[in-house]
């Protein structure tokens, strides 16, 4: 069986700290490492409009900086299909059959739409269109046949909803559809980076996020201003290491090099968790240290989207041709979603034959 990728994020704004440890790392290590048949990168446009429907023009601006955040980290297209969500009716379509095969209460129980609905206000006035989301993001999964999606921890149920549609969808009507595996980070800190503030997200919509394309001085400023432990005023407090997001960026980000070129005193992150909690170690020399470990993963990555954004035109050409591509490979799905169906009566001659020979015998 082929090894097919599947994987996108939400044109909602630029992306951060979070899709790069939880996803966009990966992405690239798996793009390069060879082992794909396939691999699919989203821009969920469409998804983005679920709950942004009173603001189509910050969807359609952010497009293009998702895209710049993609080729910056170094998503390849002449390896990776990059492509626009909405821009594939099949998958639109794909939907409408799903939601026959999932209840309202299964969405219900949903943990992340539970969250997210809260986050958003929307208790009493849920969007039909954001409600039903992991179903058409397993629509999104399957169209392509992928065996594996890259994401960060918050998109376990969506996966896990999307296996159940396809063993309902394969028990109704036969094998068709493509049981997909969820591929998470390895590193703890990374399954979901908390935000700056100390929330246990990292997220566009909390606005607690350190964006990949931010200027060094905004980097640095964000870094200074972090939530660290509250209790820990004084140098010789002892600090805490748990719920202290400059430790766990740290533990996302740094690598033993890090601490032989910029923090040479101490030799590894235990050593430095270790003189923290003794006391005697303030926030400051951790921060510096946190900020210069960022700002040199940061960097080329800064300077290949500035390259990037001098050529707009090319990059709208890269979507366009990823676009096609995931076109005629969604369309090639939908055909046989609705053959195994029997939504095909045009190319259905069988059926034409026996309807033919059942009026033919009446007469
Ligand atoms: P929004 O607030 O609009 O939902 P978001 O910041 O949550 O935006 P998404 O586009 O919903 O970003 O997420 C895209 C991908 O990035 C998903 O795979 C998600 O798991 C991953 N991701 C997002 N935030 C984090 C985070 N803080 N830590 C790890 N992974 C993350
Ligand atoms: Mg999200």
């Amino acid at each position: 069986m082929s090894k097919i990728i599947l994987t996108g994020d939400r044109p909602t704004g630029k992306l951060h700290l979070g899709h790069y440890v939880g996803s966009l790392k990966r992405r690239v290590e798996l793009q390069n490492s060879g082992e794909f048949d396939e691999i699919f990168i989203m821009i969920a446009d469409a998804q983005a409009l679920t709950d942004n429907s009173d603001n189509p023009e910050k969807v359609r601006q952010n497009i293009i900086e998702v895209a710049l955040d993609y080729l910056s980290v170094g998503i390849d297209p002449e390896k990776t299909h990059i492509f626009i969500q909405s821009q594939i009716p099949q998958l639109t379509e794909l939907t409408f059959y799903y939601m026959n095969l999932v209840t309202v209460s299964r969405l219900q129980r949903n943990p992340t739409v539970k969250a997210e609905i809260q986050l958003r206000n929307f208790e009493t006035s849920i969007p039909v269109g954001f409600f039903t989301y992991p179903i058409s993001q397993a629509s999104d999964i399957t169209a392509f046949k992928a065996t594996t999606v890259p994401v960060g921890e918050d998109q376990e149920p969506m996966i896990e909803q999307a296996r159940e549609i396809v063993r309902k969808f394969n028990s109704v009507y036969g094998e068709t559809l493509v049981e997909p595996d969820i591929l998470l980070p390895d590193n703890k800190a990374c399954l979901r980076l908390p935000g700056t503030d100390g929330k246990a997200k990292m997220s566009k919509s909390l606005g607690n996020c350190i964006y990949l394309s931010d200027p060094a001085d905004v980097v640095k400023k964000k870094v200074m201003s972090m939530y660290t432990d509250p209790e820990h005023i004084k140098v010789e407090d002892p600090g805490k290491i748990e719920g202290n997001c400059v430790f766990t960026y740290l533990d996302a980000f740094s690598t033993p090099e890090d601490f032989a070129e910029f923090l040479p005193d101490y030799e590894n992150l235990q050593a430095l968790k270790d003189h923290y909690q003794r006391g005697g170690l303030g926030d400051v020399k951790v921060k510096k240290f946190l900020n210069n470990v960022l700002q040199k993963q940061l960097e080329p990555i800064r300077a290949r989207r500035h390259e990037y954004e001098k050529n707009i035109p090319e990059v709208y050409d890269i979507l366009q041709r990823g676009t096609k591509i995931a076109y005629e490979a969604a369309d090639e799905t939908l055909k046989e979603v609705k053959n195994a169906m029997k939504i095909n009566y045009f190319d259905d001659a069988e059926l034409i034959k026996i309807q033919s020979e059942k009026y033919a015998s009446e007469e």
